[in-house]
């Protein structure tokens, strides 16, 4: 059996943090604002394999008012994810990222943040997806007030492999 999971975030560009995109650090003069370390691509993918294998969501799980979670390593919510997923016979089949961000270009980061989360879903680089585009100037994300990530994961079932 396969399962699909979409998930979803977006966080704001501010002043005094760090830029960090599937788990890469982007130098770039504004970051995203976030009780974690706000990983807005690490946030949409676990969200996805939760959905996927129907285990809620990242608020639910990692909740903002923990302060366990204050400043945390977005990679940490991705491994649990696949440790939930693994736990109920699932594994990561593949996974698709459209990030969403008028600036700064990602083009060039797009490699290691492919790299990056296939480490963290252990699956091949040609199993995952990163794509990078502008809102063409257009509503809150044009304007460059924050960045947002889509993405979808497949799982595979035991059954299936
Ligand atoms: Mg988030």
């Amino acid at each position: 059996m396969h399962r699909i999971g979409l998930g979803y975030d977006s966080h704001r560009l501010v002043p005094n943090r760090a830029l960090i995109l599937g788990g890469v650090k982007i130098d770039h003069p504004l970051g995203l604002a976030g009780h974690s370390d706000a990983d807005v691509v690490l946030h949409a993918v676990t969200d996805a394999i939760l959905g996927a294998c129907g285990d809620g969501d990242i608020g639910e799980l990692f909740p903002d008012t923990d302060p366990r979670w204050a400043g945390a390593d977005s990679a940490g919510f991705v491994r649990r994810a696949v440790e939930l997923a693994a736990a109920k016979g699932w594994t990561v089949g593949n996974c698709d990222v459209t990030i969403l961000a008028q600036e700064p270009l990602l083009g060039p980061h797009k490699p290691r943040m492919r790299a990056r989360l296939a480490e963290l879903l252990g699956v091949g680089a040609e199993a995952v997806a990163v794509k990078a585009k502008t809102n063409e100037g257009m509503g809150a994300i044009g304007r460059g007030e924050g960045i947002a990530v889509l993405a979808a994961v497949m799982l595979v079932g035991d059954d299936a492999r």
